[in-house]
């Protein structure tokens, strides 16, 4: 089976460290600084026996904060159409932000599958986050840790159940 997944959700939540893992290689650009993307990305990616495209989504420098906004909404929506699954992803430690709702009304316009990603879930202080995460009504999150490799069988098994 052939599919195309797009990692979506506001900056600095780890989407391209969840893209460079299932890609294999740092192909994208990560930063502390939040949204820094500089493109967005398509590239092979494989989560154990799945393979697929995945599609990172991006921040934008050099923008004022106004089209920043529009742009990020544009490129959010232009990802989703291209997907047949959606990845959106949320800061576990940081719990749910404003900007959180913003990204999750433009996804939950979408008729494809989502998968609630709640990452940065390796160390206790995730647990909070993990909770404020069902407040998106996407669903359950999954607990993962783009950084560390942790909860992609969980991953996994969501992408499965819910394509
Ligand atoms: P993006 O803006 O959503 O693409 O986020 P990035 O992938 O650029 O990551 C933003 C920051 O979060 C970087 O400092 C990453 O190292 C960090 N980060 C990403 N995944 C994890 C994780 O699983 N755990 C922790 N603690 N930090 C992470
Ligand atoms: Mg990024």
């Amino acid at each position: 089976m052939s599919f195309t997944v797009a990692i979506i959700g506001r900056p600095n939540v780890g989407k391209s460290t969840l893209f460079n893992r299932l890609v294999g290689r740092k192909l994208a650009l990560v930063d502390d600084t939040p949204g820094v993307t500089r493109d967005r990305r398509v590239h092979p990616a494989r989560l154990y026996d799945l393979e697929f495209d995945v599609i990172d989504t991006a921040g934008f420098e050099d923008a004022d904060a106004a089209s920043l906004a529009g742009r990020m909404r544009a490129q959010t929506e232009t990802a989703m159409d291209e997907a047949d699954l959606i990845l959106f992803v949320v800061d576990a430690r940081a719990g749910v932000v404003p900007d959180d709702r913003t990204f999750s009304d433009i996804a939950r316009r979408t008729s494809k599958p989502i998968v609630l990603v709640a990452n940065k879930a390796e160390s206790r202080s995730s647990q909070g986050g993990m909770l404020e995460a069902w407040e998106l009504g996407l669903g359950e999150p999954i607990p993962i840790s783009a950084e560390h490799g942790e909860g992609m069988v969980d991953l996994r098994e969501a992408i499965v159940e819910a394509l």
